[in-house]
């Protein structure tokens, strides 16, 4: 037996020897008329708890408890109670479900749910972006009315396990490749994911064009080699012919040579994780050399001037170093016909080493500025190549200032010269100790004298 029916036996119990009692006492009528009145207020009491309780479960006011006698009270009691726990569970669902969405919302893949009829029922910020969609002025919407492309529509209606949809021209600005996929759950409800693989599709698409390049690069030289050697065996030549072609065979292969080795150093640049390391490089002694690989490249048909301040230094990759102001020395000669001049300088400005390469050659169009430190980018290709140019060169260069934290500026007029600066931070500019007979010997427009005041000028700036 509950309390209820305890509780309501007991109250009979009593009623009954209370109107026994009375009609005891009093007499059958009396008992009889107390027994109406008693069971009259029983109904009374039993309508107006049952209204109140009505009314609560109507407009349920959570926290408080009606008191009454009795089983009444009981029964708000454990209203209340129940009350509590249900508010509970309904609190932790409701951070569950905020939990859930905020890790939704990080997720770097957009995310849109559909219902039944592939409408939008909920998307979180990144397919907002996506697509460019409204997570909350499009719930309801056919998802096929706001993403158009056939393309899409087709997959949707019959998407493939495991295949994804690569969609072009996407994002609020259009310029976004996405990867889609839409999968299906629960009654015929679809999940729609996408993912932002624009960089993933350029550095793709790079990668093919790199190795088309190379392949041209490289197919050229080994084609005429090819037809070289043929000649050279089938063909019954002079001792001069035989020489002259074997001559042209070494320059092909003297050719492919250069560019395999100017794709290891640029595949060493590329793949070093490490920064290139804190050598003190004399940018003097690194320059000499420099010049003397470049007259022999001129074959002494150009002017070289330096204008070095032997008190300025570099800390960095001295072979990388090397690598890139060779290049640019080695380009000025390359482009600038004979009889020109090439002035090359270090100095400190500011605080900034820089390194400047400038010469009276066929200068570039402006248009071509931007691209040429692209990987075989070339202006002009035969002229490139018929100087022994790989294309490698200013892609090596970026390369190598990327990763001392450098900056290269290009200025050039066509027909009048072109002048490549290479800018180093502060903090890899660094003073040198320089003895007197070094700024004698130093291919430096000051005697010593004046040097030493600059050296200490530059010293004050660079603050070192
Ligand atoms: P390449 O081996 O063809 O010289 P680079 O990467 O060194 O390759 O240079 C890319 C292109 O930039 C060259 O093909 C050339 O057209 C142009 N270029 C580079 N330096 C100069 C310069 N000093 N004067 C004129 N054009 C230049």
């Amino acid at each position: 037996m509950n309390v209820i029916w305890a509780r309501a036996t007991a109250s009979l119990v009593l009623f009954l020897v209370l109107i026994g009692g009375v009609t005891l006492a009093l007499g059958v009528k009396v008992g009889l008329a107390a027994a109406v009145v008693g069971l009259l207020l029983h109904w009374g009491f039993a309508t107006y708890q049952a209204q109140r309780l009505w009314r609560l479960l109507d407009r349920p006011a959570y926290g408080t408890v009606p008191s009454a006698p009795g089983v009444w009270g009981e029964i708000y009691y454990r209203l209340f109670r129940f009350s509590k726990r249900w508010y509970q569970q309904v609190r932790d669902v409701e951070a569950q479900h905020a939990r859930f969405i905020e890790a939704i919302q990080v997720s770097p893949n957009g995310i849109i749910l559909l219902d039944n009829e592939q409408r939008i029922e909920w998307c979180n910020a990144n397919a907002e972006r996506h697509f460019g969609v409204d997570a909350e002025r499009d719930v309801g919407q056919h998802i096929t009315h706001l993403i158009r492309q056939p393309d899409f529509i087709h997959y949707i209606g019959s998407p493939r396990e495991g295949m994804d949809l690569r969609m072009s021209g996407m994002g609020r600005k259009f310029h976004k490749v996405l990867s889609v996929q839409v999968l299906p759950y629960g009654d015929h409800r679809k999940v729609v994911i996408s993912q932002d693989v624009t960089k993933l599709e350029r550095t793709d698409s790079m990668r093919r064009d790199f190795v088309a390049n190379v392949s041209h690069e490289l197919k050229t030289p080994l084609t005429v080699l090819a037809g070289f050697l043929e000649t050279v065996r089938e063909l019954p030549l002079s001792e001069a012919d035989r020489a002259r072609y074997l001559g042209l065979m070494e320059q092909q292969s003297l050719r492919m040579q250069a560019i395999v080795n100017d794709l290891l150093v640029l595949a060493h640049i590329e793949g070093d994780p490490k920064p290139p390391g804190e050598q003190r490089v004399n940018v003097r002694t690194l320059t000499q050399h420099l010049r003397d690989e470049a007259m022999g490249l001129s074959g002494g048909k150009h002017t070289i001037h330096l204008d070095i301040d032997p008190g300025v230094g570099i800390t960095g990759a001295e072979n990388e170093i090397a690598s890139a102001f060779g290049n640019l020395v080695s380009n000025a000669v390359r482009y600038t016909p004979e009889g020109g001049v090439i002035d090359v300088s270090w100095r400190a400005e500011d605080g900034y080493g820089v390194f400047t390469v400038t010469d009276d050659g066929i200068g570039i169009p402006a248009e071509h500025i931007p691209r040429l430190t692209e990987r075989f980018y070339r202006v002009d290709r035969s002229r490139s190549r018929g100087t022994g140019g790989t294309g490698l060169g200013l892609a090596i260069v970026k390369h190598v200032l990327q990763r001392h934290e450098a900056r290269l500026s290009i200025r050039s007029q066509v027909g009048r010269g072109s002048q490549f600066a290479v800018h180093f931070p502060r903090h890899r500019t660094v003073l040198l100790t320089v003895t007197d007979e070094e700024m004698d010997d130093a291919d430096y427009p000051y005697d010593a004298e004046v040097s030493a005041d600059v050296a200490a000028d530059v010293a004050a700036r660079i603050g070192d």
